[in-house]
């Protein structure tokens, strides 16, 4: 820490607090861990989030390494009312790992996983991101239930329930939590299972955090891959209707060895995709099969015939896991909507397949993911989670990049391809999303609703999605028959981000996939590359 003079920090009664050079070493001298201000070497890092619309600015940082460093950072701050953050892998979609101007405890130093082959459980450390627990249980041959995007924290997809591609086959992540070590707010370090401490355990299995600092989880492991048959096959989105139906008939039927995602989006300039189709709407299916018989189970999707591309085929599991990764750089901006779905009907495909051909934004997508299996089989109460009557996850991402013009690309429900009073004030009121039993508070497993108002021994209130500028209504209509490439794809990218502590941008500090690279041609005004997108002749 190079500060030497005082620190003024966010009291949880809204005040502000002084801590004098005096008090910064004390906690440094209680603590192995690094305590980092701005400017520090790996502040930048520290402070990072996914989503750069809710980047907040801490006071303070510190990086424990152990649980005795979490329990005295809790102390510290409790004895002074201090604002206290966690960061777990910093990818909660409203930014909740850091409050402005708080103390963040960023536990990225503390990565350890331990895996048991014989006893199949792993112990995981709170800083893990999930290609780190993949990889190391996958060395064994085994897998507990993560995320679709391997630089996902473990910590914080854990504790909202957690799902990925094997949750039909074991249940929620949180299904297979056998034990939680945990610093709650008076500073102890206490052990929650089934037996010890049920109701924290309880609560920590889907509750979204806010009842302790997490520093260790122990998951049951089961045995998958470590080959799978997976991967994305995409069409034109002019077959929209044909391929959602045969995505409807592949999960109504499938095995829970198959989980399948189908995505709506204009094609991304990535590789992957021949370059006349870069910006033109397309539909994919993503797949994960992990048990036997592949071939047949995946017929209906593969009789559609006709693909833009197939990259469907025999790959290591933990390559799965990451495929998605470079669809997710941490600088860009987001605004997400989803919903849990007891089924797809014909009403709510339609709904969803116009809406989402009304993107205009390159980067956005709208998604559904199948769930029905495993997590439908456990009594509703068991776990925070909830939701166990859910079947489908259905969602709209909306992204652009910092700078980008607020209108009519700008963080409006209209950039995730939904028109306010025909999608979500209305029509999705209709449909039957959700049966009433999904209370409010279970609901934002991936969305992060605001959360519900802070309960008592909670060590901090969660920070709520900043409010979203409103646009007219329609403004963002496009054809597919008079189909031309969005003044989007032209526009996206034009600005910059906001400068860190350090002054430098945060576009050049993330992981930047090469096709989304600011181009230089267009002198450095971080144009993305994205503007090619012509149809075919
Ligand atoms: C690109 C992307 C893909 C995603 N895919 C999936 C998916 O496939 N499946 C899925 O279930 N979810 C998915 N999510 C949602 C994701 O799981 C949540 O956003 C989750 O909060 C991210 O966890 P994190 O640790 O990275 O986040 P952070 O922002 O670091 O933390 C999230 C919350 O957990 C709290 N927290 C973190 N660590 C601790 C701790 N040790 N103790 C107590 N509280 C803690 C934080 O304070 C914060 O409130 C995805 C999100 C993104 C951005």
């Amino acid at each position: 820490m190079t500060t030497t003079g005082t620190i003024e920090i966010a009291g949880l009664d809204g005040g502000r607090i002084k801590l004098t050079s005096e008090q910064l070493e004390d906690l440094d001298s209680r603590v192995q861990g690094r305590l980092l201000v701005a400017g520090d070497q790996g502040w930048n890092e520290a402070v990072a989030i996914w989503n750069g619309m809710a980047a907040k600015t801490p006071a303070l940082v510190l990086q424990p390494t152990s649980a005795h460093d979490v329990a005295a950072a809790v102390g510290f701050a409790r004895e002074r009312g201090l604002l206290l953050s966690i960061k777990g892998g910093g990818h909660n979609i409203a930014g909740t790992s850091i409050a402005e101007d708080c103390l963040v405890l960023d536990m990225s130093g503390m990565r350890e996983v331990i895996v048991d082959p014989e006893a199949r459980l792993a112990q995981v450390g709170p800083g893990c991101l999930l290609g780190e627990v993949d990889q190391a249980t996958q060395a064994h041959g085994l897998a507990t239930v993560l995320g679709f995007v391997s630089e996902t924290g473990v910590a914080g997809l854990t504790l909202g329930g957690g799902w990925g591609y094997l949750a039909r086959r074991f249940g929620w992540t949180v299904d297979n939590l056998a034990e939680v070590q945990v610093v709650c707010a008076d500073g102890q370090l206490r052990t929650a299972n089934r037996d010890q401490h049920p109701e924290l355990f309880w609560a920590l299995r889907g509750g979204g955090g806010n009842f302790g600092v997490v520093t260790r989880f122990s998951f049951r492991l089961h045995q998958v891959g470590p080959t799978v048959t997976g991967g994305l096959i995409v069409w034109s989105a002019e077959r929209a209707d044909e391929v959602l139906a045969a995505y409807r008939e592949l999960t109504e039927q499938a095995p829970r060895e198959l989980t399948a995602a189908t995505i709506m989006r204009l094609a991304p300039p990535a590789p992957f995709l021949p370059q006349v189709w870069h910006g033109r709407p397309i539909v994919g299916i993503q797949v994960c099969h992990s048990g036997a018989n592949p071939a047949a189970d995946l017929a209906a999707v593969r009789a559609l015939g006709d693909p833009i591309v197939d990259l469907v085929g025999p790959k290591p599991y933990v390559a799965l896991q990451s495929m998605l990764n470079v669809m997710e750089p941490k600088w860009l901006h987001r605004y997400w909507k989803t919903w849990f779905l007891p089924g797809l009907s014909s009403e709510f495909l339609d709904a969803f397949r116009s809406s989402a051909l009304k993107v205009t934004s390159p980067l956005s997508q709208s998604v559904l993911f199948h769930l029905a299996g495993a997590l439908n089989d456990r009594e509703g109460d068991d776990g925070a989670v909830g939701n166990r009557d859910a079947r489908y996850i259905g969602g709209f991402a909306g992204t652009w990049p910092p700078g980008a013009p607020a209108d009519p690309h700008g963080p409006g429900p209209e950039t995730v391809g939904a028109d306010p009073a025909v999608l979500h004030r209305r029509d999705l009121r209709q449909l039957p999303v959700g049966r009433g039993r999904h209370r409010p508070d279970r609901r934002r497993l991936w969305h992060q609703l605001p959360a519900p108002p802070s309960r008592e021994g909670h060590l901090r209130p969660r920070q709520p999605v900043p409010r979203q500028p409103q646009h007219p209504p329609g403004h963002c209509e496009q054809s597919m028959s008079s189909w031309e490439p969005s003044p989007f794809l032209r526009l996206v990218g034009a600005g910059t981000g906001k400068p860190d502590q350090t002054g430098s941008e945060p576009a050049e500090r993330m992981e930047t996939p090469s096709w989304l690279a600011p181009d230089p041609a267009k002198n450095g005004s971080g144009a993305l590359g994205l503007t090619r997108g012509q149809p075919p002749a």
